[in-house]
């Protein structure tokens, strides 16, 4: 009997390794990877570029909402790789959409109900066939409340400033490790504390606190939920 195909989800803190491995559980079990914080992050970098947003975080919420149809985002994805590379109206903005000034504001637009209500539209269709990883904050909780899998991965802020700090680093940005801390603790503060759908632990979401693993371990742990979950399905 071939396997039924599984809708996983995985939410946590932002630079938790989530989509490292949300992308290698896709690529290992040939389903598709979406990575919901790049489609918030896409609309921030529309607000930016469109003068929406203001240096403080904020949005001109009318004018953002007039122009929320324009604003088209998509990925082309390589299930060889599980790379998605994101675009917003068509032009890859991948890179763009990862530098510190859209993470500085990305929190402030994400919280926006009126956004938030549109993504989550665009990713429930992108899952309606299942056989699909999706990362972010309220997958689990909102978008796939019946998710067959719900992971939340953590670990601690430290760390997870460390891991951006090498990322971005190794891009050549320059940034310093106190800068990428702040933000790391600002946007857990936001994204826990706003009104619409805050970042919280589903009631039946797998704990996953990475702050003292190697990817391999984390790994191991992640096939084996997704193997008692497939066995629960079938
Ligand atoms: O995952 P990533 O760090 O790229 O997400 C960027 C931001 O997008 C988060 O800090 C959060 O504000 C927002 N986000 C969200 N809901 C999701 C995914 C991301 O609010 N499902």
């Amino acid at each position: 009997m071939s396997d039924k195909k599984l809708t996983i989800a995985i939410d946590g803190f932002s630079s938790c390794g989530k989509s490292t491995v949300a992308k290698e559980l896709a690529r290992k079990l040939g389903y598709v990877y979406v990575d919901t914080g790049a489609m918030y992050r896409a609309v921030t970098l529309y607000c930016m570029r469109h003068n929406l947003i203001a240096d403080d975080g904020t949005v001109d919420e009318a004018a953002l909402k007039n122009n929320i149809e324009n604003i088209g985002i998509s990925f082309i994805y390589d299930p060889q790789t599980s790379k998605n590379t994101t675009l917003l109206n068509g032009e890859v903005v991948e890179d763009e959409i990862r530098r510190i000034e859209v993470s500085n504001k990305v929190s402030y637009v994400s919280r926006i109900e009126f956004v938030r209500a549109q993504m989550v539209r665009l990713q429930q269709d992108m899952g309606r066939q299942g056989g699909i990883v999706m990362d972010g904050r309220d997958i689990g909780t909102v978008v796939f409340p019946n998710a067959d899998l719900k992971i939340f991965m953590t670990a601690s802020p430290e760390v997870r400033a460390q891991r951006r700090f090498d990322e971005l680093t190794a891009k050549g940005e320059k940034v310093t490790f106190s800068e990428i801390l702040e933000n790391v603790n600002q946007r857990d503060y936001i994204d826990q504390h706003r009104e619409v759908s805050p970042l919280k632990q589903a009631a039946d979401a797998h704990v996953v606190d990475n702050s003292q693993m190697t990817r391999d371990e984390q790994f191991a742990v992640i096939l084996k939920l997704v193997e008692e979950a497939k066995a629960a399905k079938k």
